[in-house]
């Protein structure tokens, strides 16, 4: 079944910039999409208008076969992690986690449970007090990562998340988001640069080329170990 359906999206930015030409890409249920290709080819654009965070200049996108404003009421959520770690400095990690269940009047214990259980996956269950200052940054962004797994999303969307970390601790989250992928059986588009990490992570990848940005190839990967 379609997650999310983008049908001969455009986008054209105010300048002019011709960001997306006649983009068409569905993603299904279950699958872990990377986004690849180099700089300034359309890829955060992309991620962004399938987020509903930027409309399509023309063209269609569609959420579990709605449109965007049906979404939200049919208990179907979707999250996104920025690339750098945007955690909310004069608040503690716990608070930062908390946030999506804040906005969306979700208190008690319930609440409370699914933020110990979030921290706990990302491993940062001795740092809900902690401030994010006080983290490394590969902590910052398991951090950020928690936040969006706290509200159980359907449909993960991460823009090159660990863009900004040594190669070690990329190592290292990329294991762990494998991890919880499996475990929690998401739905994940995921931008990145590097075909490294594009083949290590996905079931799929989509190339993009620039100028304008646009879809040149689109690979499944069966993958030779078992994935879950
Ligand atoms: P990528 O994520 O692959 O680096 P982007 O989606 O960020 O690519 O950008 C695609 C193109 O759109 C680039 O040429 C970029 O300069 C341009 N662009 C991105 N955001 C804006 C914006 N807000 N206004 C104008 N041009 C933009
Ligand atoms: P990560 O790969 O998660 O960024 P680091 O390599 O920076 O981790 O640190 C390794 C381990 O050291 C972390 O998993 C954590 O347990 C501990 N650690 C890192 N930074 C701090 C800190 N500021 N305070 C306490 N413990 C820390």
């Amino acid at each position: 079944r379609p997650v999310v359906e983008v049908a001969g999206v455009d986008k054209v930015y105010g300048n002019g910039t011709v960001a997306l030409k006649e983009v068409d890409l569905t993603v299904g249920e279950g699958e872990f999409v990377s986004l690849l290709g180099p700089s300034g080819c359309g890829k955060s654009t992309l991620l962004r208008v399938m987020a509903g965070l930027g409309e399509a200049s023309s063209g269609t996108v569609k959420w579990w076969e709605q449109d965007y404003q049906v979404v939200g009421g049919k208990g179907r959520k979707l999250a996104f992690v920025f690339q750098n770690a945007t955690l909310m400095p004069w608040a503690r990690v716990r608070k930062n986690v908390r946030l999506p269940l804040d906005l969306a009047h979700e208190h008690g214990e319930d609440a409370e449970a699914r933020i110990d259980q979030a921290l706990e996956m990302v491993g940062l269950s001795k740092f809900g007090n902690a401030y994010p200052r006080e983290l490394s940054g590969g902590m910052q962004m398991r951090a950020s990562i928690a936040r969006a797994m706290v509200t159980e999303p359907n449909l993960l969307l991460m823009d090159e998340p660990f863009g900004a970390l040594d190669e070690m601790t990329r190592n290292r989250l990329n294991d762990d988001v494998l991890r919880l992928w499996k475990e929690k059986g998401w739905t994940v588009v995921f931008v990145t640069h590097s075909v490294y990490e594009a083949v290590y992570l996905s079931n799929r990848v989509v190339v993009m080329a620039a100028r304008p940005g646009r879809v040149v190839e689109d690979v499944r990967i069966d993958a030779p170990y078992p994935r879950g």
